[in-house]
């Protein structure tokens, strides 16, 4: 979410545009809807399709061209979760489904394996949801969570996706606080700043239903 947020916003600055930053950060893990759909299922479709560029190209070309540059950012932050996050970490991506199969990362390019507890992650991880964290304090942008937008809704999607491995440990075997503390406290800021900016969209949403009651009365 952090290198979303920053390529996003590095993409807005040159493009001149404005964006929706929850909206951002829902994309940039978008990709991962393919694991409630292998529990769902039984089937092993774990970055496959949904971490596709040219499924990524397909899906954002109405949006390019009704959009035009304003979609640009957006589709920077969905693609970087896969042609960056997960092509260092991991790997084993169906980049050119359906034109390939083959899978794609820096292991199969013959580098080393990093997996997700690996120090390498963990600084790579840390170092960017710091730099993430600067951004957002010195833009001003930490404003757009306490602002009561009802497009902070969306929130509750990311939400959840910090919630689960900090708490119940999915999708890893144990809560990120056991294996691998450090991680879970990004995680955990990450859950009180979206619940916080979910509560104050629906106490922005409550007062405006009233105030509307009261009027038409
Ligand atoms: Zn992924």
């Amino acid at each position: 979410m952090a290198l979303a947020y920053l390529l996003g916003k590095g993409a807005s600055k040159v493009l001149r545009t404005k964006i929706n930053i929850p909206l951002l950060l829902v994309l940039s893990i978008l990709p991962d809807i393919d694991l409630v759909f292998e529990v769902l299922f039984r089937f092993p479709i774990h970055r496959g399709p949904t971490h596709s560029i040219v499924m990524a190209l397909m899906v954002f070309i109405p949006f390019f061209i009704y959009y035009r540059k304003k979609s640009v950012p957006y589709f920077l932050g969905f693609i970087s979760h896969f042609l960056i996050g997960d092509f260092i970490v991991g790997g084993q991506l169906m980049l050119l489904w359906p034109l390939s199969f083959s899978q794609f990362g820096l292991h199969e390019l013959g580098f080393l394996f990093i997996d997700i507890y690996s120090p390498v992650n963990v600084a790579l991880e840390l170092s960017l949801f710091l730099i993430g964290l600067v951004v957002l304090i010195v833009s001003r942008d930490w404003r757009v969570f306490f602002g009561g937008d009802l497009s902070n809704f969306v929130l509750i999607i990311p939400l959840t996706t910090v919630l689960l491995p900090s708490t119940i440990g999915y999708p890893f075997t144990n809560s990120l606080f056991l294996v691998e503390p450090l991680l879970a406290l990004a995680h955990i800021f990450y859950l009180v700043l979206f619940s916080f900016a979910v509560v104050v969209a629906l106490c922005s949403f409550f007062r405006k239903k009233n105030k509307r009651c009261s009027t038409n009365m």
